[in-house]
């Protein structure tokens, strides 16, 4: 069946591109075995595809592009390489990052730096660090009393949104952020508005504390916004994901904590602004879950170490 639905993606079958789509983020291991199929017949995009890739068909990546036969698909092929996150498409992402293959000079950003496509990283140490975590579970939206008290948007004077509030206490919450380090509760509050134009940024502690940081920077194309109530929900844990990667930016019933975000565009992991890094993600919250003409999707994001929190947004 995996087979039919390759032949029927080499030409450009979207129905079957979509189907093969969902068994790599139900079960991405069915497609282990048909993955050299697919390559052979050149079907290298969505690069999540070859998200369970085994060493051959990663070495295979590596040695069409050292061939540098076909620089015009580098991007696509070092995407892949890091959705693989597997260690040879590491070092040879290492290896590119001083010595650009055939083609480089095409791209926007460093060869290392397609690792965030794949979720992953590499710190000032060397050492590689994972963005995304292994757990994850639905946010159901619960209608959400606002507070009289809620700190506004110093930009456009909305009242700030909670996006999360949650608490490392309740087990399933302290599994879906293993990966961030985090211990104890987390409020990450941000301007629904304001978060759709630039990364916001605000300071959390443990305590439960969120405070807007002085620092975020208004942009210029940010001109005066006329206030707007944030959603008038709350994401509330719900039930335990099949896979981790089974966020939607999309559907109904798509927003997720932990796991692995869908992104509308490119990843966009946010940097943290204490240490310069990327942060880790925490999760997304679609436009469809608490809006019916709702679109796009505010993606969320936490630096233990710096206490920092990131909202970002992505639409079509
Ligand atoms: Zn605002
Ligand atoms: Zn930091």
């Amino acid at each position: 069946m995996v087979e039919e639905l390759i032949q029927k993606a080499a030409v450009e079958d979207d129905n079957a591109i979509e189907e093969l789509c969902q068994i790599a983020d139900t079960d991405p291991g069915r497609l282990t075995p048909h993955l050299g199929s697919l390559l052979d017949r050149d079907v290298l995009w969505p690069a999540k595809l070859y998200r369970s890739a085994d060493a051959d068909v990663v070495r295979r990546v590596i040695e069409r592009i050292d061939g540098g036969r076909t620089p015009e698909r580098l991007n696509h092929l070092l995407v892949i390489l890091a959705h693989t996150a597997h260690p040879l498409a590491e070092s040879a992402l290492r290896r590119w990052s001083t010595q650009p293959p055939a083609g480089a000079d095409e791209l926007h950003i460093n060869a290392l730096s397609y690792a965030r496509e794949g979720g992953w990283t590499v710190g000032p140490d060397g050492s590689r660090r994972d963005l995304c975590g292994s757990t994850a579970y639905q946010l159901v939206m619960r209608n959400a009393t606002r507070r009289a008290d809620s700190p506004i948007c110093p930009w456009c004077a909305s009242l700030l949104w909670a996006a999360l509030e949650v608490d490392t206490a309740e087990p399933a919450v302290g599994a879906a952020l293993t990966h961030t380090g985090w211990s104890g509760r987390l409020l990450i509050e941000t301007c629904h508005l304001c978060a759709c134009y630039t990364t916001l940024y605000s300071q959390v502690t443990p305590a439960g504390a969120a405070t807007w940081w002085t620092g975020n920077t208004r942009p210029s194309y940010l001109g005066s916004t006329t206030p707007e109530d944030p959603p008038a929900v709350a994401p509330a844990l719900g039930p335990a994901r099949p896979s981790p990667y089974r966020a939607s930016a999309w559907d109904r019933g798509g927003s997720t904590l932990g796991g692995w975000p869908d992104w509308i565009q490119d990843a966009e992991h946010a940097d943290c602004p204490g240490c310069g890094q990327l942060m880790d993600y925490v999760g997304l919250i679609g436009g469809a879950d608490f809006d019916d003409y709702g679109e796009g999707a505010y993606y969320l994001h936490l630096r233990q170490p710096c206490g920092f929190a990131a909202v970002n947004y992505q639409q079509s």
